[in-house]
This record gives structure tokens, sequence and C-alpha cells, in this order.
């Protein structure tokens, strides 16, 4: 599903340049949930954004679902974030006038056939939270947001979820809801990539990176039980 090879990320500052990620190579297999660890201005968020076509390394190959990102023309790339890829983050990023339903299906591909309304309403139904299709963010809970922020990174089936600490702000309940909503993706055969500091949510992965310094430590630890 992921193929990094040989990716280097340095931003251009005016106090002069930042190597984010240093020959960082990694496979993550289709169907896998790999958990990325480091400290914090590891590279994390830059190797999230760079497998979802957001940001385009300095150098090194990314291939994600068969597509080669760097030979992609601008509007195939984000045509690629829109179908194969779901973004999480840590503050969730609803827009505020917006109610839940329409948050969510506001990021529907015009591409498929089923009207974007059912699909997101059928989606939130799922994860609990029919009862909040006509709110708008600013009335719901955080754990609540969080979730209708998953139901928007699902609402084009991706096969893979891109995830940057999206418990970070969240109590354990909620943060507990937020990963068996992952998991679930999970065991459907989709492919997750989770940044997180907190141990308990590596219990969801199979596997775990660790960035430091922008390169990837030598050791990966298998978690499957
Ligand atoms: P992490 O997610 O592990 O905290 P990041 O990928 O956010 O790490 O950042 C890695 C390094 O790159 C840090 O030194 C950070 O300050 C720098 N950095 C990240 N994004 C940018 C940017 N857009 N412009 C300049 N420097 C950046």
């Amino acid at each position: 599903m992921i193929h990094l090879e040989n990716v280097t990320k340095t931003y251009r500052r005016a106090d002069g340049p930042v190597h984010a990620l240093s020959e960082v190579s990694l496979d993550v297999a289709a169907g896998e949930f790999v958990v990325v660890r480091g400290p914090s201005g590891s590279g994390k968020s830059t190797l999230l954004t760079i497998v979802g076509g957001l940001g385009r390394p300095t150098s090194g190959r990314v291939v994600v679902a068969g597509e080669d990102l760097g030979e992609m023309t601008a509007s195939a790339r984000s045509r690629f974030r829109a179908e194969q890829v779901g973004f999480v983050f840590q503050t969730f990023h609803l827009v505020p006038y917006l109610t839940v339903v329409e948050n969510v299906a506001v990021a529907a591909s015009p591409q498929r056939k089923r009207p974007a309304r059912m699909r997101a309403s059928e989606l939130l139904e799922s994860f609990g939270l029919g009862h909040r299709m006509n709110h708008r963010p600013a009335e719901l809970s955080t754990g609540e947001c969080q979730r209708v922020a998953i139901a928007r990174a699902m609402i084009n089936s991706p096969g893979l979820i891109l995830a940057d600490e999206p418990t970070g702000n969240l109590d354990p309940d909620n943060a507990t809801a937020v990963l068996e909503l992952l998991g679930d993706f999970h065991r459907q055969g989709g492919t997750v990539l989770l940044v997180t500091h907190q141990e308990f949510a590596s219990s969801y992965a199979q596997r775990s990176v660790t960035l430091c310094g922008g390169a990837i430590e030598d050791r990966t630890d298998s978690l499957s039980v």
C-alpha cells in the first residue's frame, strides 16, 4: 500500500534549512495498522503529509496504492487524495458553519453514484451520531467532533487512513471510541498509519515504527498479539 524509498524532506526557512526527513524508506502492506512514534519534531507529521500527497518530498520515491506520487500532476494528486486517502487530525478541522452531515458530505467525491448526503447520513448513523446530524460542530463534544471527522475521512471508502494524533485532545473513553472506529476500518481490510504518543493506542496496531531526527530507527517493533 505504501512504499517510500529514500525520502528526504527539507524545509527552507529564513533561519536556514530544516531537514524534517532524511532518507526514509518504509513499506506498509495493504491491510496493515502501523503506529508511528517519535519525539516532537522528529518528522511524523511530515511523513503523513508526504504519504497522503499533501506535501512533496525534496527527493525520493513515494508510491501509494500503486500510484507513484512523484509522477502525478497536481490535479491527479488531488483526486488521489480525495479517493484513496482519509485524513484525521488532532484538531478536527470541521467547518463551523456547516451541519454535521454537511461536514461529512462536503468531502464526498462527485464521481460516486449515490448522493453524498445519503452516504454521509448512513456513516454517521453507524457511528452513533444519527441524533447529531443537523447540529453544528460547536454543539458537539470533542469526542463527537472527532467521530464526525472520521466519518468525513471515510466518506469515499478510502483504502488508507492517515491519522495524526487523533486522540490527543480526547479523554480515555472518547479516545477508545475513536480507536475502535479505526480498528473497525482495519478489520474490514483498510490500512492505517497512526501517529500517536499514547501507549494504549499502540494496542490497536500490528507494528510500530519510530522516527528520530527525521530518520527511522532501525528497530521496528511487531505489536501483534
Ligand atoms: P513531528 O510531527 O514529529 O512533530 P514535524 O514533521 O511536524 O514533526 O516537523 C519536523 C521538523 O520540520 C520540525 O523541525 C518542524 O519545525 C519542521 N517543519 C514542519 N513543517 C514545516 C514547515 N511547513 N515549514 C518549515 N519547517 C517545518
